[in-house]
C-alpha cells in the first residue's frame, strides 16, 4: 500500500518567526496522522522549522536545490546542505521554477539524481499549462516531463520517489482539476512509469495532485485510487486550512 503524503509548499512566504509559529501549531495538532506530512518552508526558515518538528511525525522538505555538492554557484543550496539542516524531501521542477527560472526536464533530471544520491526524496512536479490542455496535449506533456525527469534511474529509485501532478492552470488560481480529471491524468502518469520502469515501480511510486487543493476538495480528490496525496501551496500557509487537508486523508 502507498502511504498518502501531504506536503505544504510555503513558497516565498513566512519569516522565521512566522514559520516557527505555523510549524508549532501543526505539530500540536498531529496525533497519529494517516498520511506522511511534509513542510517545505523557505531556505531561511529550514533550520528553525527543523528544530520545531523534531520528535514529531512531520518531515522537512526544501523547495529547490542545486545538483552539485559545493562550489562557485552563488546563491545556490546543495543537496548535502539540505541533509545537514534536516531535510528528508525536496521539491524539484515546480512549474514556477520551470516558468520563471528556465528549468528544463534535463536540469530537473540532474537534480533528481543528485537528491537520490544524497538520500533526499524528490517530489518531482509535472503538469500542463492551460494552452497545452486546450490543445489536447496534456498526456504528451506529462509523459515527456515524467520520462525526462526520471531518465536513467533504476526502477527501485523511481519506486522511492514522489511525483506531483500539478496542472499549471490550477496552481494558485482557485481552479482545481475535477476528481475525474486528476485521477485520469495521474493514472496515465502511473502507466507511463510502468512502461518505462516496470509495474513494481509504478505500483510503488506515490503520485500527488497539486493545484488549489483546500479542505473542501481534499477528501474527494484523495479518495481516488491513484491519488496518493497532495502538494499544497496557498492552503498550507494557515494551520487550520492545512490541517483540514490532512484530515481529508482516510
Ligand atoms: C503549488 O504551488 O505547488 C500549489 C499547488 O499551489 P496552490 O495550492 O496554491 O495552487
Amino acid at each position: 500500500m502507498r502511504r498518502p503524503i501531504i506536503a505544504g509548499n510555503w513558497k516565498m512566504h513566512k519569516t522565521i518567526a512566522e514559520a516557527v509559529q505555523l510549524a508549532e501549531a501543526l505539530k500540536r495538532q498531529q496525533g497519529e496522522p494517516q498520511a506522511e506530512i511534509v513542510l517545505c518552508p523557505p531556505f531561511t526558515a529550514l533550520a528553525a522549522v527543523a528544530a520545531v518538528i523534531q520528535d514529531s511525525p512531520i518531515a522537512l522538505g526544501a523547495q529547490n536545490m542545486h545538483w552539485e555538492e559545493q562550489g562557485a554557484f552563488t546563491g545556490e543550496i546543495s543537496p548535502n546542505m539540505l541533509k545537514d539542516v534536516g531535510c528528508a524531501y525536496v521539491i524539484l521542477g515546480h512549474s514556477e521554477r520551470r516558468q520563471y527560472f528556465g528549468e528544463t526536464d534535463e536540469l530537473v533530471n540532474g537534480k533528481v539524481k543528485a537528491a537520490l544520491t544524497h538520500a533526499l526524496t524528490p517530489i518531482v512536479c509535472v503538469g500542463e499549462t492551460l494552452a497545452q490542455r486546450e490543445a489536447g496535449e496534456t498526456e504528451a506533456i506529462v509523459a515527456t516531463q515524467t520520462r525526462g525527469a526520471l531518465a536513467g534511474l533504476a526502477p527501485e529509485a523511481v519506486a522511492s520517489l514522489v511525483i506531483a501532478y500539478e496542472p499549471v492552470w490550477a496552481i494558485g488560481t482557485g481552479k482545481t482539476a475535477s476528481d475525474d480529471d486528476a485521477q485520469q491524468v495521474i493514472a496515465f502518469i502511473r502507466a507511463t512509469v510502468a512502461a518505462e520502469f516496470g509495474n513494481a515501480a509504478a505500483e510503488a511510486v506515490r503520485i500527488q495532485y497539486g493545484g488549489s487543493v483546500k479542505a473542501a476538495n481534499a477528501a474527494s480528490l484523495l479518495s481516488r485510487p491513484d491519488i496518493d496525496g497532495a502538494l499544497v501551496g496557498g492552503a498550507s500557509l494557515k494551520a487550520a486550512d492545512f490541517q483540514g487537508i490532512i484530515d481529508g486523508v482516510r
